[in-house]
């Protein structure tokens, strides 16, 4: 790898942070530990860590050395100087002293001897930056260096490669343990530019910002070259099916596979959204002959466990004409997979004295040969970060066993880690929303109901993919609801385009769980007089296109067996029709009973279909215009006409998104239909 430090950019941090008093040393501390973060080969989501050992003043203005050292778990791509809190040097390294540390009191010690009271916890790995003597001190878990020291004989590679240059940490839980043990080794030999930590990473130090950094560059420089020379063919592919399953094929059955009930709540299931990720190297390792062998052997570095487990699943190959072979496996190695978790769950907490409380058992990482591989997790974010670490290992270990054997921490040593409360703390503590882990469809999504509905799904906890026969009007409303809304173009008129734009759901996030059917426009004729065409142009859109749309859902929420929720935006026509409005009310009282059938036909599978039948609201179906002159026609004012009902409110899209979110939640409610109207007793259900 190469430098990235650039003088021009090095002075532009300093003179940049100059205007907040920032002194120069702790603005090239963010610019190089910002160099570090935007490297993933040098460290990824919240892994790795800088410090700087300076003065400054405390909150009385007396001058005191401190300790800047990166806060847990933020990202140092974009770090500012906030993010390195100040902590009193001369007591934490009176902390050395001590015989053991825990930490609780050492949490205690940081809170109490940070400069600024509301920063953010520093790092776990605080005590081995502040047990060390060098102003500048960086640290990643680099891919290079793990390929390298991830092996039984690391300690000779290491020998031959660094000739003197770094000392080998053996493998020590992060945290007091290894502060101590890392600095008794550099004081015997303090000349090393570094220490490499056996099976987790390297720290580097130096002088000045750019010596540490450069240090570290060209310690993981040399690692890549060592791992270019004597490589040995990785892997031996194993025999696959000629013809492999599609990813939207595969994708339902492995998450219905990686759900499970909900035990407090009959009905409700715990679910996982999935990341995708295929590519040459990751199929070259998921389709090794021995991937049962390098692929369960554990985390590449320790900090990994808390977000990818200590294992990932592995599945069959999934055959194209075999799907029912693959439901069946997939679902027995999830259940192998949990029995596995709970069983080392329970030896290790026995070891630990029984005071651990165990983690759900389900995996977060799926390997799937001949496909690739699936990063699980509670929200789309989630599911990212593990399939990024998931990507990370397979690069570490295709080039460990490249240059010998892949080797992990034992499972005892990943257990400390995975339950250590300090690293649980980089994952935060915030509730679940309710309808995280859930993945909802709006149809319609461009359009003033769709964008309300899809905004409180999203909300609820919901990951939301709008479909819209405008592609445009989807797009901006799934950027208005954030990254990982997912917008496709869809014309619920053409059957095709219907399967494809589901195919496009099930590959971002691995399945559906809910759909709000709510495309549909309106056309007018007396019914005596209108032509054949125009009914039947409306049948295509407000009858068929949700018949095809929640036929697509069914299948995929079969395929998953987790049950599922079909919504449906009727419209009071269906059952009270006005004049002249026979071609929408009529496919829309289709719909009614499209509803009730897929209520009869599919509840036993634990799927729920329920209507909203809304009234007057303001939208492109009943656009200002249209109000306007409907208002006119009947001689009173827009405020009246909108709420002309029993309430005398004005109904709105937000009212009918609220609907559709209850109907989600009810799960005892299916057949149903809940009319947002404001009152009408002429379209009140008998
Ligand atoms: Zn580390």
């Amino acid at each position: 790898m190469k430098s990235g430090w650039v003088d021009s950019e090095a002075q532009a941090a300093i003179d940049r942070y100059a205007r907040d008093g920032i002194s120069r040393d702790l603005a090239l501390r963010v610019y190089t530990t910002r160099l570090i973060g935007r490297d993933p080969k040098l460290v990824l989501h919240g892994g790795g860590n800088t410090s700087l050992k300076t003065t400054m003043p405390d909150l009385l203005g007396e001058e005191v050395a401190v300790l800047c050292v990166k806060g847990s778990g933020s990202d140092m791509a974009t770090i500012e100087p906030a993010g390195l809190p100040a902590v009193r040097l001369d007591r934490l390294r009176k902390l050395r002293a001590r015989a053991a540390l825990s930490d609780e009191d050492l949490l205690r010690i940081e809170r109490a001897s940070l400069l600024e009271p509301t920063a953010p916890n520093p790092s776990v790995e605080i005590l081995l930056h502040a047990f060390l003597p060098h102003k500048f001190i960086d640290h990643t878990h680099a891919n290079a260096i793990l390929s390298i020291v991830d092996q039984p004989d690391a300690e000779a590679i290491c020998a031959e490669l660094y000739d003197g240059r770094v000392s080998l940490v053996p493998y020590v839980m992060p945290g007091f343990g290894l502060a101590k043990t890392a600095a008794d080794i550099y004081d015997a030999k303090p000349e090393v530019e570094g220490l490499i930590l056996h099976t987790h990473g390297i720290f580097t130090f130096g002088a000045s910002a750019r010596e540490s950094y450069e240090r570290m560059v060209a310690l993981v420089t040399l690692a890549e070259e060592r791992l270019q020379k004597n490589r040995k063919a990785v892997f031996v592919t194993a025999q696959l099916p000629q013809a492999i399953a599609p990813v939207d094929a595969v994708a339902p059955i492995l998450r219905g596979a990686c759900s499970r009930k909900d035990e407090k709540i009959e009905g409700a299931w715990r679910r996982m959204i999935l990341e995708f990720r295929t590519s040459p190297a990751i199929l070259n390792f998921v389709n090794g002959a021995e991937l049962a062998r390098y692929g369960q052997a554990g985390v590449v570095t320790p900090d990994h466990t808390i977000r990818t487990k200590n294992w990932p699943l592995v599945t069959i190959a999934p055959a194209r004409d075999r799907m029912d072979d693959f439901k069946r496996a997939a679902h027995a190695a999830v259940t192998d997979f949990c029995e596995r978790y709970q069983a080392y769950f329970a030896r290790e907490n026995a070891r630990a004295g029984g005071i651990k409380r165990p983690l759900d058992p389900l995996p977060r990482v799926a390997l799937v040969p001949g496909l690739g591989l699936f990063g699980l997790g509670r929200s789309k974010e989630d599911a990212k970060i593990a399939a990024d670490l998931a990507q990370c290992a397979v690069e570490v270990i295709t080039d460990a066993e490249a240059i010998g054997r892949f080797e992990s921490i034992s499972q005892a040593q990943m257990f400390d880690m995975e339950y250590w409360p300090l690293e649980r703390a980089k994952l935060g503590s915030a509730t679940e929303k309710p309808l995280a882990g859930e993945i909802a469809v709006i149809t319609g999504g461009g359009g003033t109901i769709g964008r309300a509905t899809a905004k409180t799904f999203a909300a609820a906890g919901a990951e939301v993919a709008l479909l819209d026969c405008d592609e445009r009007a989807a797009a901006d409303a799934a950027k208005a609801i954030g990254a990982a809304a997912l917008a496709v173009k869809c014309d619920v008129t053409d059957g095709a385009c219907v399967r494809d734009a589901f195919a496009r759901v099930v590959a971002a996030f691995g399945g559906v769980d809910i759909v709000v059917s709510n495309a549909g426009a309106a056309w007018q004729g007396r019914i005596g007089e209108v032509g054949e065409d125009v009914l039947r142009q409306s049948f295509e859109l407000n009858f068929y296109g949700h018949q095809r749309v929640a036929q697509a859902a069914v299948k995929i929420m079969l395929a998953q067996g987790t049950g599922g929720c079909l919504l449906f935006n009727v419209s009071k026509q269906a059952v009270n029709p006005g004049p002249n409005f026979g071609p929408y009310g009529l496919p829309k009282a289709a719909t009614l009973f499209l509803v009730r059938q897929y209520a009869l036909d599919y509840g036993a599978d634990g799927i729920r279909a329920n209507a909203v039948n809304a009234d007057r609201i303001r939208s492109g179906l009943l656009s200002d215009a249209f109000i306007a002159e409907r208002s006119k026609a009947r001689g009173v004012s827009e405020k009246d006409y909108l709420s002309g009902n029993l309430l005398g409110r004005e109904v709105t899209a937000d009212d009918v998104a609220q609907a559709f979110l209850h109907q989600a939640l009810e799960l005892k409610t299916t057949g149903d239909v809940t009319t947002v109207d404001g009152g009408n007793i002429a379209a009140a259900l008998r």
